[in-house]
C-alpha cells in the first residue's frame, strides 16, 4: 500500500513518490527522501518518523536573546526579555496541546539569559 518493490529492490514511497535504491542488494526499509516506512510494516511503525512538533518563535527568540544575554552592555536588557519571551513561549506550548514543542529550546534560551545577566552582573562588579 505504502510502497512498490520492483526488479531492483528499489521502492517507491507511497507518501512522497521518490524512489529509495537498494543499498547492497537490501531494499530500503525507509524513504530517503521523507522517511516513511516501506514495504510490508506494521502500522505503528509508518508513524516513527512523524513531523517534529512546530516550536512557537517566541521560543527560538529567548534561545537567540539567551545567547545574546552575554554581550557587554545590551546583554542586560536583552537577557531580561529572554526571561520575558520564555514565559510567553510556555504559554503557547501549553495552550496549543501538543501542536507546539520547543519548551526545551525555550528552557535553553532562559538558562543561558540567566548565565549571561550573572556574567553581566559580575563584569560590572569587578570592571568599573
Ligand atoms: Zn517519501
Amino acid at each position: 500500500m505504502s510502497s512498490v518493490p520492483n526488479e531492483t529492490g528499489a521502492r517507491t514511497c507511497g507518501r512522497c513518490g521518490r524512489t529509495t535504491k537498494a543499498r547492497d542488494g537490501v531494499p530500503p526499509r525507509y524513504c530517503a527522501t521523507c522517511g516513511q516506512a516501506l514495504g510490508a510494516w506494521p502500522g505503528r511503525v509508518r508513524h516513527r518518523f512523524a513531523p517534529p512538533a512546530r516550536v512557537p518563535g517566541s521560543a527560538v527568540a529567548a534561545l537567540a536573546l539567551g545567547f545574546c544575554a552575554f554581550i557587554p552592555f545590551i546583554g542586560l536588557p536583552l537577557g531580561f526579555f529572554a526571561l520575558a519571551l520564555r514565559g510567553s513561549a510556555k504559554q503557547q506550548i501549553r495552550r496549543s496541546g501538543g501542536q507546539l514543542g520547543g519548551s526545551g529550546i525555550a528552557n535553553l534560551g532562559v538558562s543561558l539569559a540567566v548565565l549571561g545577566l550573572v556574567m553581566q552582573l559580575m563584569w560590572y562588579r569587578v570592571g568599573c
